[in-house]
């Protein structure tokens, strides 16, 4: 006879299970171990059927129960089944005179049981399984027992279907958060599940110090397969590509795709720097192999960025950005190649950051000066003009040179400004050179594109000509290519208003940009100045001094005067001489100078010519 009070107590400690988001085999072990407590039996078990599947779950509150409920899976035989079948309570009050189950009850017997009473564990339609009591002596169970039996079995059921539900739910809330976190089209991981997995992996190198690498790949012509195949070749291209990724990593690695042909991946407890660049040349030959898809045989390379961190080092969360930073070095080296970060590029684009900031600061601080380099007539050495070059002297990085001051005024906008300061230095600076002999002496400033482009820029060199009482003709404007490449039509009309000012035009660095003779042609150019990498080539390599050769016979042609700069031998000047060239500029003759040293070499001597270089005429 079950105790009233102990048998409401375990319902409501099922109710309670409900509230509390029981795992299911928790439920079930719950039930088994309480129904023994309550009710007059030696053992129980539950064992759950699902129709078409094994049993999934099997709780039992003894080993000899678990072996019954077992028993009868194996045998498919005994009163569970039976239970769940008809969807009725089975009672053997004595085994050795039940019939129905001759198998297991042979068996059951040899291990002491001697009575089961099954309850099958329904709610409305849905069969979940049965419940069995085991006796190890035989007789019934009053009727009492036998009903309070049934409630805890359908307590039970009601239950488990409760918490079935929930884990269907939960099956199925994971199943979108893992398309949620995959890519639709090959499968991998997408960005954030990456992502993810990257700060964990940052946490765990923090405690543990373990070291990583993130691998940024990139397909180089992707878009060129797509725009010559169609998308349908270029999205089975990626699944193959992410196919033989997948297979060149290490079990642990995590790959992902994070969007286009942008595929990444994460590596930990890398041993060495060397270990990641093998890893990536594995990648680089995966992908390099030619893809044959169903219609297309294409063949592609990949560029590789890989950021490390090495052992010791933080590991940081900017390992994806500093890797992304490396792909496109890798791509601006050409593609098909891999590269590990340079950080002290980071490192650099923080200085010239902080450089900017101090240019703007330069002018007003009267840290921007100019230094003048002479120009001097091929045949005799004459100095036929100066050319004015920038220089700023940054109070605690010393010199800064224009390679680097220029761009980075071209950048923040100051070129308009400082360039027109040049041009108000150079033009009264030249008043100094000009007496006696050298009067024609021209003064060579330097124009970036920027600076040519923007407005009215011919209106501000006319004010600065006037301002300084300097006659046009003997002020020479060097531009390079540039400027004819960015925008044809303004430089057309910019250099054409400069010329109706009376200016002289020089096309500087020739022979290291696209070096069309056209632009020579098209635009009204006065000066071509040949580029010092001819030079220093041409003593040495006879295609140079062919093209030298060239350019200065088209140059003539066209009426225009040929200038070569970076001249620093004997040998080289007298090559130039012999190929016809007018000009000459370069260390041999004089280094840039400030205008008070150029004062001294001005200053002519004898004859009343001054001739470089100084140490002939001295
Ligand atoms: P550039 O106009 O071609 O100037 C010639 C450069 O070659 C100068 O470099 C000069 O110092 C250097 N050089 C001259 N002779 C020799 C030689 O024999 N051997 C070698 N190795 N080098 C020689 P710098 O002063 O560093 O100027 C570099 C470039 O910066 C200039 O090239 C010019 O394009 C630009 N730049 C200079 N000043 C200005 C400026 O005021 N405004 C603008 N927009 N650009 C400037
Ligand atoms: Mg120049
Ligand atoms: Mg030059």
């Amino acid at each position: 006879m079950p105790d009233e009070e102990q048998l409401s107590e375990v319902l409501s400690e099922f109710a309670r299970t409900l509230a509390t988001d029981f795992p299911i085999q928790s439920i079930l072990d719950h039930l088994v171990q309480r129904i023994v407590d309550v009710l007059p039996i030696s053992a129980a078990g539950v064992t759950l059927i699902a129709p078409g599947t094994k049993p999934r779950y099997v709780a039992a509150s003894s080993e000899s129960a678990f072996r019954f409920e077992q028993l009868q899976t194996e045998l498919g035989e005994g009163p569970c089944l039976e239970a769940y079948r008809t969807g009725h309570a089975v009672a053997v009050a004595d085994l050795n005179e039940e019939d129905r189950f001759p198998n297991f009850a042979a068996r059951a017997i040899e291990e002491g049981l001697a009575g089961v009473f099954t309850f099958p564990l329904h709610h409305g339609q849905e069969r979940m399984g049965a419940l069995d009591l085991y006796r190890t002596i035989p007789g019934s169970l009053n009727a009492a027992s036998m009903s309070a039996a049934q409630t805890l079995a359908d307590v039970a059921a009601a239950y488990l279907l409760n918490a079935q539900a929930r884990a269907e739910l939960r099956a199925s809330a994971d199943r979108s958060r893992e398309t949620s976190l995959h890519d639709s089209l090959t499968g991998l991981p997408n960005r954030v599940l990456f992502l993810e997995r990257l700060e964990h992996a940052v946490q765990r190198g923090r405690r543990s110090g373990t070291t990583a690498a993130v691998l940024f790949v990139d397909l180089d012509r992707f878009k060129a397969v797509n725009d010559q195949h169609g998308h349908g070749v270029g999205d089975e291209l990626l699944i193959a590509v992410a196919e033989r990724l997948t297979a060149v990593l290490r079990p642990g690695d995590t790959l992902a795709r994070l969007s286009g042909d942008e595929f990444v991946v994460l590596c930990e407890d890398l041993d060495t720097e060397a270990t990641v660049a093998r890893i990536a040349a594995r990648i680089g030959h995966a992908v390099g192999a030619p893809f044959v898809l169903s219609a297309h045989r294409v063949e592609i390379t990949a560029s590789v960025g890989i950021a490390f961190s090495g052992r010791g080092d933080q590991l940081s969360d900017r390992l994806l950005e500093d890797a992304d930073t490396a792909m496109y070095q890798a791509k601006r080296k050409g593609g098909a190649r891999h590269q590990i970060v340079d950080l002290r590029e980071r490192d650099r684009g923080a200085q010239l950051d902080r450089l900017e900031r101090d240019l703007h600061e330069a002018p007003g601080r009267g840290e921007l000066r100019t230094e003048y380099q002479p120009i001097v007539d091929t045949r005799d050495g004459r100095v036929a003009g100066v050319e004015a070059l920038l220089r700023w002297d940054h109070p605690s990085r010393g010199l800064v040179t224009p390679a680097v001051l220029v761009p980075l005024a071209e950048q923040s906008g100051l070129i308009t400004e400082i360039g027109r300061w040049v041009l108000e230095q150079a033009c009264p600076d030249r008043h100094r050179w000009r007496n006696g002999e050298i009067d024609e002496l021209t003064m060579s400033v330097n124009v970036s594109a920027h600076q040519l482009m923007a407005p009215d820029y011919a209106a501000g060199v006319a004010a600065v000509l006037a301002r300084t009482d300097t006659e046009p003709r003997l002020v020479t404007l060097e531009m390079t290519e540039s400027v004819f490449v960015q925008d044809s039509e303004r430089a057309l009309v910019v250099l054409n208003e400069l010329k109706l000012l009376g200016v002289t035009l020089a096309l500087d660095d020739f022979g290291t940009g696209y070096s069309s003779l056209n632009y020579l042609k098209r635009f009204p150019i006065d000066i071509v100045k040949i580029d010092r990498g001819f030079v220093v080539d041409m003593e040495y390599d006879g295609a140079s001094q062919a093209i030298v050769f060239a350019v200065i016979e088209l140059a003539h042609t066209l009426g225009l005067t040929v200038v070569a700069e970076g001249v620093e031998t004997a040998a080289q000047h007298e090559q130039l001489a012999s190929l016809g060239c007018d000009s000459c500029q370069g260390y041999y003759f004089a280094r840039p100078m400030p205008a008070a040293d150029l004062d001294a070499l001005m200053r002519p001597r004898g004859g009343g010519k001054v001739l470089l270089p100084a140490l002939v005429t001295a």
